[in-house]
């Protein structure tokens, strides 16, 4: 095993019968193995240091129906809310005086928020803060709506592949929407300049360790700057409400293995991982990740933007707690800095 380990931190890839023998072998003394060289791997690329970025969760309206999203278009007792222009403004306002330096505006598929209004929204956050990353996380859209994206300011986007396996896609989706179309879409954005994230769920209905293992081999291939990687959790007013939650163990075990196939990476320490695991966003750090996503919404879009049950909403996910997040980080060894904390390429670094 720690052979196997030591193979993948060199060549950051391993044959899918390697990667099955891993997941199948996982216990304790291999799992800190993993994580110290995933830990080592970080540091030789970011240091200690931990970026902080602020979450704007700028609507829960959606047109879609992801059979495991609490804000699917179909669950009728969703309490929906979208922040008006100003309302984002303002967080982007009170973020960066707290220190953020890059906005992340989350949202579900809202046809109100078209293409235009985001561009709208995005000119106005690049002008009025041009040291800023501008992120979005808005869903699919046309390469020629990305583009205007990009053009109106936006730096980076976040698009979670949700399984690397076509047929695992099409149990957790309507038939509606399709896999080849969120790859297509992956494709285009990062040729078009973004710094682009994709990403999956750990332990979503039906995944088994092969599909995790094409996750990975994804990953190695597509080389995406950012991966945001949590547990499934579910929502009880989704198809999979009663469906099994997915294992923080595993997802640590995933993100330090993503650390070493693609050492220079962006890996936030995500939500649902500090919702399943008592301080799993600091377990995330120790296992690889170096970015943290603080909430900075409005309170009321904090509670009514519920993906899933149990959502954390307090303490350091939050801007008023961004001093005690500082804290926790602290006394692990990691420091928040204020900075855009973009990728860093390979060739910078030597
Ligand atoms: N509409 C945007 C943003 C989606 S929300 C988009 O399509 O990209 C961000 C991510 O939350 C999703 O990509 C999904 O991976 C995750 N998510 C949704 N429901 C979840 C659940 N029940 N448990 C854990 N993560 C969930």
């Amino acid at each position: 095993m720690k052979r196997l380990i030591d193979k993948l931190a060199n060549e950051n890839i391993l044959s899918p019968e390697e990667f099955l023998y891993l997941f199948e072998n996982q216990n304790t003394e291999n799992t800190l193995y993993l994580f110290k060289k995933a830990d080592g791997v970080r540091k030789k690329y970011y240091g200690n240091k931990v970026y902080i970025r602020g979450l704007i969760e700028f609507t829960n309206y959606c047109k879609n129906n992801c059979y495991y999203c609490g804000i699917r278009c179909g669950n009728k007792n969703a309490s929906r809310y979208r922040l008006s222009e100003e309302e984002i403004l303002m967080c982007c306002k009170m973020g960066y005086d707290a220190g953020f330096r890059t906005f992340v505006l989350q949202g579900g598929e809202d046809p109100y928020y078209t293409a235009d209004k985001i561009c709208s929204v995005v000119e106005k956050i690049r002008k009025l803060y041009p040291d800023c990353a501008i992120t979005l996380s808005a869903g699919e859209f046309s390469r020629k709506d990305y583009e205007a994206f990009f053009n109106a300011g936006a730096t980076r986007y976040l698009l979670r592949h949700e399984t690397a396996s076509k047929n695992h896609y099409e149990k957790l989706h309507p038939k509606e929407m399709s896999w080849d179309n969120r790859m297509e879409c992956l494709k285009n954005l990062k040729e078009i300049g973004f710094q682009t994230g994709c990403g999956m769920m750990i332990g979503s209905p039906y995944q088994t360790y092969n599909d995790i293992i094409n996750d990975l081999i994804f990953i190695h291939d597509f080389k995406p700057h950012m991966v945001g990687i949590g547990p499934f959790i579910p929502h009880h007013d989704t198809p999979f409400a009663s469906m099994e939650k997915g294992s923080g163990n595993l997802t640590l075990f995933t993100v330090a293995l993503v650390r070493l196939i693609h050492p220079n990476v962006l890996l936030p320490a995500t939500t649902a991982l500090g919702t399943i695991m008592e301080n799993g966003r600091e377990m995330g750090i120790l296992a690889g990740c170096n970015v943290c996503m603080p909430n900075i919404s409005p309170s009321d879009a904090k509670t009514k933007y519920t993906l899933y049950d149990n959502k954390l909403i307090t303490g350091a996910e939050s801007l008023s707690g961004k001093e005690s997040l500082k804290e926790r980080l602290n006394s692990i060894g990691y420091e928040i800095v204020t900075d855009r904390g973009d990728f860093k390429e390979y060739p910078n670094m030597f």
